[in-house]
């Protein structure tokens, strides 16, 4: 990624943008801080954070107007925050008030003219910068308080006149010299600017000595006269605030004239401007301020409406995004360490973990008012570990391998429907759908056959995995390579209209092939079964009997792959009130839906985030019923089923709904489980996976053209089962009977094995080890009376064993 590139991802994301409060202050403190010290009683702490950006604090913490209670949001949410009334609940309330070093003067001198808050604050800030600053005061001191806060209730303003003179002190500390001058005139400017001073005119003396029609620049305050800055007055009401602000804006442009730099560069954000910040207060429930007492808030009162700040900040795609909220920051952030792992040359790249578990759900990019999308950064990046062969094996090995299996011999089948020569469509059920549901899939593709018009020809089937774990693990070569295959077997079969069952399929296949035409099944059916009175297909079929009740309530779960598909999200609703199911959407559905952790490879780069990801999300389904964690929900992705079965939530596909087998109807009319949820049973283990694709290859080759048997590798004739704890870590480690199947093989062909001769548990439990690719298993084995094996446990690794001088390993 470019220096530039980083920049334009990390200006998308606004979380660190001013609220509007501090962006409305025309002094810009920091509101938040300031109400979280105050709601925590930490009045000191409090009283430092105003301090940091008021100047002459005790004075100007209870004069200010506030403009800041306009933009706040709070205002949308029952009344903004009484910020004015806080500030001086503090200032009364701190006990101590930060001394801030003033750094030595380096011979930069200025001079001031004027009496009001201006001119105040740009002595104040210019004295804090080191500069030596005289103040020439068209009044004398003790009428200085009435012109700073004469619009202020008169036993205030008694009140305030400590408070000035503590100021004032605190301003002579820091070297300022005030002198009272009844009659300022031009004569002084011009004396000024001879010793070589920096001039300021304050508005209040604004006409008396700004010579000339050409009013000051407005973001500099330089007038025509080099090192001479002038405001002209409020065009409104009197506001300190505002005065102050102008003050501070001619200090900062002083301060930059000595050191000889640009007086306008990079100012666009000095006094009151737009934040860009986001806060989605969609959620928060109205709450009145606390009301003012004239003499101001007590102690109680104070911390009471300094905690019905929202504490405005974005983070919506974090609030709703277990990826995001695992890894302690917001999108810019972790931009910037996604950056950094780039530019790593030696040493560890702490940022692959987080780069490889985005699920690319687009979840982030659908709630962000920029539309930040994490996914695609993430992709971005995991292209470029693989371009730099950075990216660690083991993130996506198991994922790539599971799909290159998919589309192998074992498991491809293309043809042609039965007893025809060509396709008038073409079914795709994807790799998932095939691994998990079998039987599924063999009950739609003949329900399509008898289903869809005969005039216009046969539903071949195409048997294929569509590339997603390519594209998700970043090797678009690889990806690319796959849709060749597909796009040649489609073409083969004559380039018909595809109806695809998986929507990641759907979306993949969509993008990656624009010259076909793609459809969903569920779009097929609800076609025509929404304008059927009969629940028959093209009048040809009926969809069979539902095997649950009518009126069962079901929440639906959108798989993230549908989240730009409204007209799938839409058919399947339609599909669903055919079957007289009443739908209940959860918190984050339709364009808006979580993934269940599958997407992206997450679950395969990072197993623990996996299982925290799809049990949130079965969490989220439960609470949409209010039913408990074993509440009914029904899906049409078969990754997001198995995944959520995982977690222990009872949900179906929707197949199993709408082409349900047989006893799947019996047993609800008749059987013990009436009322129940079929087929929400739990996932199939990796193994059982590959085993139903091979097998359900099998039984369709036959009536399929041109798909020959294929001929077992000589390791699936060893004989093996398994103990339970063996088959847990199988799964957990993503070791396959296959594998297990070839270690033992490897050894019966001379490989070796190893015998525990302790006196442990172990005793007599044999050994032994193969590499058939990059990753090394161990299979710990008993030999059972008939020749076959009693496996106890699996290991893998990367890390290749050569055998000793004495021996085979
Ligand atoms: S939604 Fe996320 S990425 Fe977008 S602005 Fe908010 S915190 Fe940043
Ligand atoms: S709610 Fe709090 S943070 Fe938000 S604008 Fe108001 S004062 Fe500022
Ligand atoms: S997992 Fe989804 S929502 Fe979370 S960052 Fe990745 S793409 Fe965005």
């Amino acid at each position: 990624m470019e220096q530039a590139e980083l920049r334009s991802w990390e200006a998308r994301c606004t979380q660190e943008e001013p609220p509007r409060c501090r962006a409305a202050c025309p002094l810009h403190v920091d509101v938040r801080e300031f109400c979280t010290r105050m709601a925590d009683g930490k009045v000191d702490q409090a009283w430092a954070t105003l301090c940091r950006s008021l100047p002459l604090p005790s004075v100007m913490a209870r004069i200010c107007d506030a403009p800041c209670k306009n933009a706040c949001l709070r205002g949308e949410a029952g009344g903004a925050v009484e910020v004015g009334a806080l500030e001086r609940a503090c200032a009364d309330g701190a006990s101590r008030t930060p001394v801030l070093p003033v750094p030595p003067s380096k011979g930069r001198t200025a001079t001031v003219f004027g009496s009001d808050m201006a001119a105040l604050t740009a002595v104040w800030d210019l004295s804090r910068k080191g500069v030596e600053v005289v103040l020439y005061c068209p009044c004398s001191t003790a009428e200085l308080p009435s012109r700073l806060y004469g619009h202020v209730a008169p036993e205030l303003a008694a009140d305030l006149q400590q408070h000035f003179e503590k100021e004032l002190g605190t301003l002579n500390r820091q070297g300022v010299v005030l002198h009272e001058q009844d009659a300022l005139s031009a004569e002084m400017v011009d004396a000024a600017m001879a010793e070589g001073r920096a001039v300021f005119i304050a508005p209040d003396v604004y006409h008396l000595l700004h010579g000339g029609d050409v009013p000051p620049d407005q973001v500099t305050l330089g007038t025509v006269r080099s090192g001479v800055f002038a405001a002209m007055p409020l065009s409104g009401p009197a506001s300190p605030v505002q005065l102050a602000a102008l003050g501070r804006r001619a200090a900062i442009s002083m301060d930059r004239l000595f050191q000889n730099a640009s007086l306008a560069a990079g100012r666009e954000r000095e006094g009151v401007f737009e934040t860009r910040l986001f806060t989605n207060i969609a959620k928060v429930a109205p709450e009145p301020p606390v009301p003012v007492p004239a003499e101001g808030y007590s102690p109680a009162q104070a911390t009471e409406e300094a905690a019905r700040c929202l504490q405005c900040e974005c983070m919506e795609c974090v609030k709703n995004c277990a990826y995001l909220a695992e890894y302690g920051s917001y999108p810019k952030q972790y931009t910037r360490r996604i950056y950094n792992n780039e530019s790593i040359v030696m040493g560890t790249r702490q940022a692959n973990t987080m780069i490889n578990s985005c699920m690319m759900c687009g979840l982030c990019a659908s709630l962000c008012p920029e539309g930040f999308d994490m996914g695609a950064l993430c992709l971005q990046s995991r292209r470029g570990m693989v371009k730099r062969g950075k990216m660690p094996p083991s993130a996506h090995e198991f994922a790539l391998r599971d799909m290159q299996f998919a589309n192998g011999d074992d498991c491809v089948i293309a043809s042609h429907a039965p007893g025809t020569s060509a396709s008038a469509w073409l079914f795709f059920p994807g790799c998932q759908l095939t691994a998990s549901m079998p039987d599924a899939v063999e009950r739609t593709w003949q329900w399509l056959r008898e289903s869809l018009p005969a005039d216009k020809g046969g539903v071949g089937l195409l048997l294929h995995c569509c590339g997603a774990p390519a594209h998700w693990a970043g090797r678009p070569d690889m990806h690319a390579a796959v849709v060749k295959e597909v796009r040649g077997r489609w073409e083969k079969l004559g380039s018909p209209p595809i109806i695809a069952a998986c929507p990641t399929c759907t979306d993949m296949l969509r993008k990656a092939m624009p010259q076909a035409v793609i459809t969903t099944l569920w779009e097929v059916l609800a076609d025509t079964l929404a304008a059927s009175s009969d629940n028959t297909i093209y009048g040809n079929t009926t969809l069979p009997a539902s095997p649950v009740p009518h009126g069962t309530e079901l929440v639906l779960h959108d798989p993230c792959n549908t989240r730009d598909d409204a007209a799938l999200r839409s058919a399947v609703r339609t599909l669903l009130a055919k079957r007289s199911i009443t739908v209940k959407e959860p918190e984050l559905t339709g364009e808006h839906t979580e993934c269940c952790g599958f997407g992206g490879l997450s679950e395969s780069a990072n197993p623990d985030l996996g299982s925290k990801i799809r049990d949130g999300r079965a969490a989220r389904l439960s609470a949409a019923s209010g039913d408990g964690p074993v509440a009914d929900a029904v899906t049409y992705c078969a990754m997001c089923r198995d995944m959520l079965a995982k977690s222990g939530k009872r949900i179906m596909h929707l197949l199993d709904l709408l082409l349900p087998p047989a006893e799947a109807q019996a047993r609800v009319c008749c059987g013990p489980r009436q009322g129940a949820l079929p087929y929400a049973g739990p996932a199939p283990s990796y193994s059982e996976r590959r085993e139903n694709r091979i097998r359900l290859r099998e039984r369709l080759v036959p009536e399929c053209q041109g798909e020959t048997a294929r001929t077992p590798a000589p390791w699936e004739n060893v004989r093996v089962s398994y103990t339970d704890e063996a088959r847990k870590t199988m799964e957990s480690r993503r070791i396959l009977d296959s594998d297990v199947r070839k270690v033992l093989f490897h050894m019966e062909q001379g490989g070796g094995w190893l015998e525990n001769v302790s006196d442990s548990a172990s005793k007599g439990r044999r050994l032994a080890m193969f590499r058939p690719t990059i990753v090394t298993y161990w299979v710990e084995f008993t030999l059972e009376g008939d020749g076959a094996y009693r496996v106890h446990n699996t290991w893998c690794h990367r890390m290749r064993i050569f055998p000793s001088k004495q021996g085979a390993a």
